[in-house]
């Protein structure tokens, strides 16, 4: 077996040396770091004991530089030193060291522990193989080392960035958003998806640049969902996952038809990990053709070091959550959809946008509770609102408004558009017998709906009343009908009469 003893002391080496040699080792020397990385590279020794202050190179570095090339990465190395510092311990571990042996007049620790690492026959023939023969220089060394020092501080800044979003921000989306800005820094990307799953809920949120519509969207997000779906089907919360556009406040709206296409060969995607278990992934399609081998290394270290922050910031959210939901029918609560239409009025207003409202209401509930029973009524709510996710899009806001009224917010959606949805809805309701604890039980809902721009509404509440006045004259005229509020002249136009 053959050691490489290296220490700037000659005492050392003569000492150590001749007792490792009395063991029967074949004791090889270096009196510098440089020599002893050289030595290490090109004698392939099956142990190395490293000194920790030599000159040129110190111990730390000699050992990171060997750990990280695949020719001497399995060489097991054991730091030798008189300092016996909690920290310089950590250090050694942190550069890669199998073991840390303080230097010390008797060497019975060290002998044991050359003991404990020297590979047995089998896995020095098993890596002999592997060994690419490096001829090596001392300028070589040192350039390769400072490569090396220079990638380990790039990555620990990155983490360090990472990091700091768990203390500066709050929500998942803007834990989310922080993340794909600090990723545009390192990689050029077009469009990124982060899938995030936990417990039954599950949100993909996503980062879109000038140039991709919703088309493209679309299809990234298929892509991701089929991914997860094959490869880590338990990371697939029961309900689906939720769709949220990130920055739309800030970047304007994604067309529906972008200029750029959605290519799958330039995906580059990372699971992402909780307890050992995939709880979902983060994709980026990037500009070039092929992805960069340095784009997969960041885009693992923001999994490895992201995920927790987003899982922080997911439990923030849940405690949110939990005050502007609906608890009977997991839809946005009253206060909560008042203050969403108010948003998303600002932005129709701001971007020059259509916005539509539809405000439901279920037909003769009343009569639906005396004859079945409020449990049955309950499960016609819940129904209600699974229906409702289903004819619309990922991107609509449902709210309950009142006992049986609900809200749908229709982004980007004219009058027209919107009048195609709640039809829709309105069938969907009408034609299928709604399951519940009482059986299949027959409902229908009336709909009313406004959308702007339109002189007369400038406001939530405003906006609300316009739907509720074609809801009002949608009852009137025979229930089970969509009616739409006259933009022009602030009365209501009858659909289907
Ligand atoms: P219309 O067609 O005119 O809307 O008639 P309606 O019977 O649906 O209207 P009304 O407003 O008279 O009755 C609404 C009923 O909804 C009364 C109330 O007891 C019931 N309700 C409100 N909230 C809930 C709920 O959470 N669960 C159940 N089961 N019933 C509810
Ligand atoms: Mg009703
Ligand atoms: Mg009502």
């Amino acid at each position: 077996m053959r050691l490489l003893l290296a220490d700037d002391s000659l005492t050392i080496l003569e000492v150590v040396g001749s007792f490792l040699r009395q063991q029967g080792f074949d004791v090889i020397t270096a009196s510098d770091g440089v020599e002893a990385a050289i030595k290490a590279s090109t004698l392939k020794p099956d142990l190395i004991l490293l000194d920790v202050i030599m000159p040129k190179m110190n111990g730390y570095q000699v050992c990171r530089l060997l750990k990280n090339q695949p020719a001497t990465a399995h060489i097991p190395i054991i730091i030798l030193t008189s300092k016996d510092q909690p920290r310089e311990k950590f250090w050694g571990y942190q550069t890669g060291a199998d073991e840390y042996v303080t230097k010390g007049f008797d060497q019975t620790p060290l002998l044991e522990a050359v003991r404990r690492h020297l590979p047995n026959g089998d896995e020095v023939a098993a890596t002999a193989d592997c060994h690419e023969n490096l001829v090596e220089d001392e300028f070589d060394i040192l350039a390769r080392s400072n490569d090396l020092l220079d990638a380990k501080l790039f990555e620990a800044t990155i983490i360090n960035e990472i990091g700091k979003l768990a203390s500066s921000l709050r929500t998942l989306e803007e834990t989310a958003s922080a993340l794909f800005a600090l990723l545009a820094n390192l990689t050029g990307y077009e469009a990124g998806l982060l899938a995030f799953s936990y417990g039954e809920q599950g949100v993909i949120l996503s980062k879109v640049y000038p140039g991709v519509g919703k088309d493209y969207l679309d299809q990234f997000r298929h892509y991701l969902e089929a991914r997860l779906k094959k490869e880590h089907p338990e990371s697939i919360p029961p309900g689906g996952f939720t769709l949220e556009i990130l920055d739309r406040v800030k970047t304007g709206i994604v067309p529906e038809i972008g200029e750029k296409i959605f290519d799958p060969g330039r995906v580059e995607a990372v699971f992402l990990r909780s307890k050992g278990k995939v709880i979902g992934m983060l994709a980026i399609a990037v500009e070039r053709i092929t992805p960069a081998k340095s784009d997969r290394e960041i885009m693992e270290l923001f999994a490895n070091h992201g995920t927790m922050v987003l899982e922080n910031a997911w439990l923030y959210e849940q405690v949110r959550r939990l005050s502007i939901m609906d608890s009977l029918t997991k839809v946005y609560n009253r206060r909560y959809i008042e203050e969403r239409i108010r948003e998303e009025i600002n932005l129709s207003q701001r971007h020059k946008t259509n916005l539509s409202l539809i405000i439901l209401d279920v037909d003769f509930f009343k009569k639906i509770n005396d004859t079945y029973g409020h449990q049955a009524g309950d499960d016609v709510l819940k129904h209600l609102m699974v229906v409702c996710r289903g004819v619309t899009r990922a991107t609509d806001i449902l709210g309950r408004y009142g006992g049986e009224e609900f809200i749908v917010v229709l982004p980007e959606t004219n009058m027209q558009g919107a009048q195609i949805v709640a039809e829709r809805l309105r069938a969907a309701v009408a034609n299928n017998p709604f399951p519940t604890c009482a059986g299949r039980i027959p409902v229908t809902i009336s709909l009313g709906l406004a959308s702007i721009p339109s002189r007369f509404i400038d406001s939530a509440e405003s906006f609300i009343k316009a739907a509720d006045l074609a809801l009002y004259r949608a009852k009137r005229t025979g229930r089970n009908r969509v009616c739409c509020y006259d933009p022009c002249t602030d009365g209501y136009v009858v659909n289907n009469e």
